[in-house]
């Protein structure tokens, strides 16, 4: 088993909310990878939280790698309704949590043991997986693309019906999730990447999802992350790439199985 995570916020002088952890617990072959990309507040800063977003993602990602791998018979759909769950227990009493702008996260959440390979993806984070004959699939919760496709994607879309999800306030949101189990045998290899790394492929066009796992297996996340760093460098008013932010927090979990 070899496994790589880096990650590195897009403004040195402000906090990185994007999260990667993995664990690899003591018995058996198994393991698990946590990816979480919170969501920037608007310039306003008003969230109704007085915690804020590294916070929010530090104890939601925390809950769900506790959760993943200690309860191995919960299905991952249910680790995220508890951590979503546990995380709003911690703030209940002090925030708003029914702002719309409550802090919130993309999830990706990938779990191995000797017979499977299950994984969950909740908005516009990604999973790659790999198969032993190293063909990449994306594994991707496409409704913001699809929302992009008819028109402007709002706030009004915002964990609203008919729009788009993010894991905030509500445990109902993981029944919303991407969700998947693999044989163990048709998995080589993992990645997954928070939209600020992703964005070499999705922003900058400079390769597929397949020459973008690529580099992760030979190079390393740190490597990916450099590259998009220098691809934001040599655009930096977005001219030819329109993007959100001209650089963004990123995070890449690499893991040979
Ligand atoms: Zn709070």
């Amino acid at each position: 088993m070899r496994i790589e995570l880096a990650t590195q916020p897009g403004d040195p002088h402000h906090p990185n909310e994007d999260f990667a952890s993995v664990a690899l617990p003591a018995s058996g072959r198994g393991g698990a990878l946590v990816l979480l990309d919170g969501v920037t507040p608007p310039p306003s800063g008003d969230t109704g939280c007085a915690h804020g977003v590294p916070w929010f993602t530090a104890r939601l990602g925390g809950a769900l790698l506790e959760l993943a791998v200690s309860g191995r018979e919960m299905p991952l759909t249910r680790c995220l309704a508890e951590a979503v769950s546990r995380t709003a227990g911690a703030h209940r009493a002090t925030c708003d949590l029914t702002h719309r702008r409550t802090p919130q996260a993309t999830a990706v959440l990938a779990r191995w043991d000797e017979e499977r390979v299950e994984y969950l993806v909740l908005s516009d984070s990604a999973l790659l997986v790999e198969a032993p004959d190293g063909t990449v699939t994306a594994v991707l919760d496409d409704r913001i693309d699809r929302l992009a496709a008819l028109g402007p994607v709002t706030d009004a879309h915002r964990n609203a019906e008919g729009g788009f999800f993010t894991a905030a306030a509500d445990p109902a949101v993981a029944a919303l999730a991407v969700t998947g189990t693999l044989p163990r045998t048709e998995v080589r290899a993992l990645a997954a990447l928070t939209d600020g790394a992703g964005r070499w492929v999705e922003v900058f066009r400079e390769g597929d999802w397949a020459a973008c796992f690529a580099i992760l297996a030979k190079e390393g996340p740190q490597s990916l992350i450099d590259r998009v760093r220098d691809a934001e460098r040599s655009d930096p008013d977005g001219r030819a790439h329109r993007r959100g932010k001209a650089r963004d927090d990123a995070a890449a979990v690499y893991a040979e199985l």
